[in-house]
């Protein structure tokens, strides 16, 4: 059987642990490779690997990462078709959806181009008499990334390209449900140019997590995935003194205005519910039909939520695939029984899906509730499946209030055709990224992506220019030329005079 390596100093290893974990098919429940679990001895390795290359990759020229950039970006796109392949095959999504995270975090890789305009500082001259100041962004030396399983391709490339371009070494610690992607990026960017060293991939489960949280060599942390993990990580690593970034998890609420166009807001309650089997941070799993839109919204939507169309991720006509492992099936169905226990009406019951010829498969049909009210375990908690839970509120204040007293602040959405009530909901709305009539608002790789409240832990989104400030350190310089001290020796604090 096929093992995934770790990919430290540009080569393969396997490292000293001897742990390993099952890599399956969601879509047939067969173990298609397993993964090595690393310990603390590998991620020292990849450490020493990574100071060994700092100096120099730090003192290359920002063009010149720039121009690995380049052709890194080039090789993804050639190569697009095969990473999807393999995305398919680990996490189960239909392939084009894979392609299209592939692009996604490819525009990351364009944006990571600029880095020479991105880096530039301020400079003023003359701050005082005969003295200049200038600001620089420095790397921060050696950065890690920690994945979860959902997007295997686009989260580490949110990360990577920025802190490579800005002079980092970055090492990854991908998902060990979906571990294959990764070793594929590692040899794009050793194709691409870069060093040996610069980059490294280090498999793992807790136990290597744990490890970079407490690797004094390691100075930042960059992590995506659930919310307790998510804190974790945060309180762990910034008492070891690291920088933190923690996205965690959502529940994201569009709310139907009565004044929506409804069949667009139906198509795209479709996409943002149901895509990628409900496996994304930005779905949609709320929707809260205000002013009596509900019992229309929910008859347009129970037939196309039954028709899915539901099947292996290879066949790009599905537009469901399963989802990643039996585990998170079982967790997911446990989810709907609870729904239905605590009194939601179960209009399309997703449980029990057979599919011929992938009856191991990790299938669950598209799921619908209404009449869900917030004290309900599903609308409480990211199920992170095909279920889409519908809410009915009186008022625009009404459901407004309800996405603002959520735990989770990710992504929300609006759907209307009045300009008011979207302007007011953009500017009172407490979450990190806002969609008008768009169901799915993740920003361009030019801005930046992240949450409120316990979406994320720490103070900087993910790319885009907060990308570049979290890998980077701000450095301000006073300077004066020796003409400026003839003057002798000053003893106050200095002022403009
Ligand atoms: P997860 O939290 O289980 O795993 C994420 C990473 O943490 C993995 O690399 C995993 O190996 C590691 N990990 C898991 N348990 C750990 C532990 N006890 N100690 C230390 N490390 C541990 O998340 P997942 O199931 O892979 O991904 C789904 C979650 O990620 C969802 O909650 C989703 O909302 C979230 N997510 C958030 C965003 C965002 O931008 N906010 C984007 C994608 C996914």
């Amino acid at each position: 059987m096929d093992i995934v390596q770790h990919y430290i100093g540009g080569k393969l290893t396997s490292g000293t642990s001897t742990r390993t974990a099952n890599v399956y098919q969601p879509a047939d429940g067969s173990v298609a490779r397993q993964v090595v679990l690393g310990n603390a001895t590998d991620v020292d390795t990849a450490v020493k690997a990574a100071e060994a290359a700092f100096p120099k990759w730090a003192a290359t020229p920002p063009l010149a990462r720039a121009r690995v950039m380049f052709r890194f970006r080039d090789l993804i796109e050639q190569k697009a078709k095969e990473i999807a392949a393999i995305i398919t095959s680990e996490h189960g999504k239909v392939l084009s959806d894979a392609l299209g995270e592939v692009t996604r975090g490819m525009e990351v890789v364009e944006y990571a181009t600029g880095v020479p305009e991105l880096l530039k500082g301020d400079f003023t001259e003359q701050v005082g008499r005969d003295i200049d100041a200038y600001s620089m962004r420095q790397p921060l030396g050696i950065c890690a990334g920690i994945t979860p399983f959902n997007f295997p391709a686009m989260v580490p490339l949110w990360m990577l390209p920025t802190a490579l371009a800005t002079g980092n070494c970055f090492i990854l610690k991908p998902s060990e449900r979906d571990p294959s992607t990764s070793l594929f990026i590692a040899d794009l960017l050793k194709q691409a140019g870069l060093p040996d060293g610069v980059f490294g991939v280090v498999h793992g489960d807790k136990e290597v997590v744990d490890a970079i949280l407490e690797h004094p060599g390691i100075h930042a942390v960059s992590f995506v995935g659930s919310t307790p993990i998510a804190e974790y990580i945060y309180t762990t690593g910034t008492r070891n003194g690291k920088r933190v970034q923690a996205l965690g998890g959502a529940k994201n609420h569009a709310i139907i205005m009565p004044d929506c166009d409804l069949d667009k807001t139906v198509d795209a309650l479709m996409g943002a519910a149901y895509g990628s089997a409900g496996e994304r941070c930005m779905a949609i799993s709320v929707a809260v039909a205000v002013g009596g839109i509900g019992d229309k919204l929910v008859e347009t939507m129970a037939p196309r939520v039954r028709a899915l169309k539901i099947g292996p991720g290879t066949d790009n006509t599905n537009e469901m695939g399963p989802l990643v492992t039996k585990i998170h099936k079982d967790k997911v169905s446990g989810y709907i029984d609870a729904g239905e226990a605590e009194g939601a009406k179960l209009v399309v019951d997703g449980r029990g899906l057979k599919l011929q010829g992938y009856e191991d498969g990790y299938f669950i049909g598209g799921t619908l509730f209404d009449d869900v009210t917030p004290d309900m375990k599903i609308y409480k908690e990211e199920i992170f499946g095909p279920v889409l839970a519908v809410v009915r509120a009186e008022t625009f204040d009404e459901a407004l209030d309800l996405v603002n007293k959520h735990e989770f602040g990710n992504g929300t959405a609006i759907f209307t055709r009045d300009g008011d009530s979207a302007r007011t909901f953009a500017s009172k709305v407490q979450a990190g990224m806002i969609g008008i009539n768009v169901p799915i608002p993740v920003p361009m790789a030019f801005h930046s992506f992240g949450g409120w409240k316990r979406s994320l832990f720490g103070d900087h989104h993910m790319h885009g220019p907060e990308g570049i400030r979290f890998f980077t350190r701000y450095k301000a310089v006073t300077s004066r030329w020796p003409t400026g001290i003839r003057a002798g020796a000053d003893f106050i604090m200095p002022t403009l005079g």
